[in-house]
């Protein structure tokens, strides 16, 4: 019997843990033996000590075996997943999960909802008419073996352990901690039958690691736990220091994702999805290297092969296959208002995380769970940093329903943007990488 303050202390004290322990430890907490107040008070001690590389791998393993495990053997072609760290603007999923499904992978992905300051792929595809993601592991397996890539929600029985863990870091500051991110993430992506991951990891101003060495951590945390899990993980970090893309908010992102299918698109996404994809088909050894693998990617997104992929996904899991032709059919609020650079010079810097949260004052995302979501509102943020403005100009464009959150989203744009006299590089759009 697991002799829990004692595991507590002894994590406290820097001291080894072993794989029973926090097997028990998990099982414990996630049937309910084990209450809240000491799971809270081991995640702080882990936060502080941190984890040994067999204690995080240990952990995930038990979060992995705490509910299903969709078992995808039968479906010819290698599993091959990307997750992101989260970020403002963040569309990739949409263009990538058809992209590398025409490109001969199969991409079993389960996304979330958005939270805080950054955008939830769940929440971007409830602008499609008609979608459904929230299909049993029957229906996805049917439509990943015909088409090649889902995006579904979560199942009700699905990683509890994480459910119940990230609830309780949330709620006890102890979410930026390395093994615990990297338990969260690979529990899910290995329960969903995903053998190559690729992970995004968001870097600066707009993400979870805002610097590029808590970001290296992460990225070598989640490549070796992967390892040691059987599975082969890459991370590329990739720039959060300004939003990715113009879009920022669901059904305006979603008109995005149609035109980087389209072969058009901002370069920033259009790269960064290239450069995240390439790696997928390296990983998975679908392509020999990253060079082939680039240009057959963009054959396939010039071609309008992925756009056709994208087509058929949609309507397979319930979407309105119009939207393509009609992307109106997503719609988007006709109230718009721009927000104008106060003087002349060049963009400095950004708060990345403020210009997500002000596209939420909008509408277009939750701070609690419970809040509503309008797909219809969000933000087009016109500049990147570097870029020279005038005063007068318009930096952003607020789309709003009945003015909700526009003179606070404007305040927080004017605050979160700064423009002055030096004349500074445009930002790179990948940091590093590990590669698996
Ligand atoms: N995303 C997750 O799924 N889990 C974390 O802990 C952090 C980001």
């Amino acid at each position: 019997m697991l002799n829990t303050p004692e595991l507590i202390r002894r994590k406290r004290e820097g001291k080894a843990i072993s794989v029973e322990e926090l097997k028990e430890f998990v099982d414990g907490y996630v049937d309910g033996s084990i209450p809240d107040y000491q799971v809270s008070a081991f995640l702080m001690a882990v936060f502080f000590q941190g984890m040994a590389p067999g204690e995080a791998a240990a952990l995930t393993q038990s979060m992995l075996e705490s509910g299903d495990r969709f078992d995808l053997s039968d479906i010819e072609g290698p599993k091959v997943d990307k997750h992101s760290t989260g970020g403002v603007g963040d569309k990739v999923s949409m263009v990538l999960a058809p992209l590398i499904a025409a490109a001969g992978g199969i991409v079993p992905m389960v996304s979330g909802r958005g939270l805080g300051h950054t955008g939830g792929t769940l929440d971007k595809l409830d602008s499609i008419p008609g979608y459904r993601w929230g299909l049993d592991e029957t229906e996805m397996k049917k439509i990943l073996s015909k088409v090649g890539c889902v995006i579904i929600g979560q199942t009700d029985n699905f990683v509890p352990a994480d459910k119940k863990l990230y609830a309780l870091r949330d709620v006890t500051a102890t979410v930026e901690s390395v093994p615990l991110i990297c338990g969260s993430i690979l529990s899910k992506k290995v329960a969903a039958g995903t053998d190559y991951l690729v992970m995004d990891v968001k870097t600066g101003s707009g993400a979870f690691m805002d610097s590029v060495s808590r970001a290296n951590e992460l990225a070598e945390g989640l490549t070796s736990i992967g390892r040691a899990l059987g599975k082969k993980v890459s991370a590329i970090l990739t720039q959060m220091n300004q939003p990715l893309g113009i879009a920022v908010g669901n059904a305006l992102e979603m008109h995005e994702v149609i035109e980087l299918l389209k072969g058009k698109g901002p370069d920033d996404v259009r790269e960064i999805t290239l450069q995240l994809c390439a790696e997928m088909l390296r990983l998975a050894g679908i392509e020999e290297d990253l060079d082939s693998a680039y240009t057959k990617l963009v054959a396939l997104l010039d071609s309008g092969k992925a756009l056709e992929k994208f087509t058929q996904w949609v309507e397979a899991q319930g979407g309105d296959p119009r939207i393509v032709d009609t992307p109106a059919l997503m719609a988007v609020s006709s109230q718009q208002v721009d927000v104008l650079a106060p003087h002349d010079g060049f963009i400095t810097s950004i708060m990345t995380r403020q210009i997500g949260v002000a596209a939420n004052t909008l509408g277009a995302g939750r701070m609690a769970i419970s809040d509503p979501v309008d797909t219809s509102v969000g933000l087009l943020f016109h500049r990147k940093v570097a870029d020279w403005v005038k005063a007068g100009d318009p930096i952003a464009t607020l789309i709003h329903r009945d003015n909700k959150g526009v003179e606070q989203a404007t305040a927080m744009i004017l605050e979160a943007v700064e423009i002055g006299d030096e004349k500074i590089m445009p930002l790179p759009f990948i940091l590093g990488s590990v590669l698996g």
